[in-house]
């Protein structure tokens, strides 16, 4: 089980996904699911974040369907923008401005260091200043809103981290008596920390191994059916345990489901086909409800745009409290000087 601790009256809940592809399952269990939890015990900041994906370079237009895409699947999966504020990252651009106060607070070699920028090095990538600087975008992206709880797969915890050493920095530089910014912790849940792929490794757009939360049935078949599996032969007991196909149906499988599934494998007699099938039915069976309510907002694209737009605006007020703060702690207010 997880060993969380429970948040607290002052916590606000703020976490944010880039628009780049799909949503996938790892999307879902590592990081949706607990926002959607999150959203009905604390204030919430979920956002989509466009900037980011700009490291990536996508062409302006694949920016914007991806980010209205996101939108979209996002409401439909149950997040709900009367009880969270949903928008979009782009839309509250105060926190670039902080994103630069911030970035004098850290030295360089740490954002050398950062996994996703040392991860590009090493394939041999020529990664550009944006992706070096992304944790710091990160950090005014969490703490503009004065998040302090971070829902996030066990991939961003050293993001998280380095949003951790910001805050208190600036707290030890700019605050005497009162802390400004709560250091924010990760919020994430052990069992579903890696997701993995359809090749067992961390379920990720850059692996090439994901299945998508809205994927096309025939895509689905498809990529279920190429999952590789063992050679044991049909008649022999099968290893649940080292089975890629066996992880996907304990993540989207009832306890009784899952246990049944089990049995079958150690029994024998029982073969991957069958196992593929059943994983099947269950990852169709999952999002079915989602699926449905997605196909209705695609009929009503106003909803998801208004939803948003109120939720940037609400972020928006935030943020410039946030900034307001900010300005005066650093000296950003040249015009108090004479007085
Ligand atoms: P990707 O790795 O596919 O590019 P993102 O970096 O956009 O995914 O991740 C968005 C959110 O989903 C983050 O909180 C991240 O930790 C979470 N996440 C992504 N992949 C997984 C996974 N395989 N297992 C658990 N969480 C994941």
């Amino acid at each position: 089980m997880t060993n969380l601790k429970p948040l607290e009256p002052h916590d606000i809940i703020s976490s944010g996904i880039k628009p780049t592809g799909v949503l996938h399952y790892g999307n879902y269990f590592g990081a949706i699911r607990q926002y959607i939890n999150l959203q009905d015990t604390a204030e919430a900041f979920y956002f989509i974040v466009d900037y980011h994906a700009l490291t990536t370079l996508p062409t302006p237009d694949t920016l914007r369907v991806d980010t209205f895409r996101m939108a979209l699947d996002w409401i439909a999966l149950g997040l709900d923008p009367d009880k969270a504020s949903l928008f979009v990252q782009s839309d509250v651009p105060e926190v670039t401005e902080l994103a630069w106060i911030f970035s004098n607070l850290l030295p360089a070699g740490d954002l050398e260091r950062g996994v996703s920028f040392k991860d590009a090095k090493q394939r041999g990538d020529t990664p550009n200043a944006g992706l070096l600087n992304y944790p710091v975008l990160q950090a005014a992206d969490i703490l503009i809103y004065r998040g302090s709880v971070v829902p996030v797969g066990k991939d961003q915890t050293q993001n998280i981290e380095i949003a951790k050493r910001i805050a208190n920095r600036f707290n030890r530089r700019f605050t005497s008596d009162k802390p400004y910014f709560h250091p924010p912790r990760p919020w994430v849940i052990e069992e579903v920390a890696v997701v993995p792929g359809l090749d067992g490794q961390k379920m990720s757009k850059s692996y090439n191994n994901t299945i998508a939360i809205f994927e096309e049935p025939e895509v689905l078949r498809k990529k279920v059916m190429a999952i590789p599996t063992a050679s044991t032969p049909l008649s022999e007991p099968m290893d649940p345990d080292s089975d890629h196909v066996f992880s996907l149906i304990r993540l989207v499988g009832d306890e009784e489901t899952v246990s049944s599934i089990r049995d079958s494998y150690l029994r024998g007699g029982f073969g991957f086909r069958r196992a593929k099938e059943e994983l099947i039915n269950l990852l169709e069976s999952y999002f079915a409800d989602a699926r449905e309510r997605r196909d209705e907002l695609v009929a009503k694209p106003d909803v998801v745009r208004d939803a948003m737009v109120a939720g940037a605006e609400r972020a928006r007020v935030r943020a410039q409290e946030t900034m307001r703060d900010v300005r005066e702690l650093t000296g950003l207010n040249w015009k108090n000087a004479a007085r």
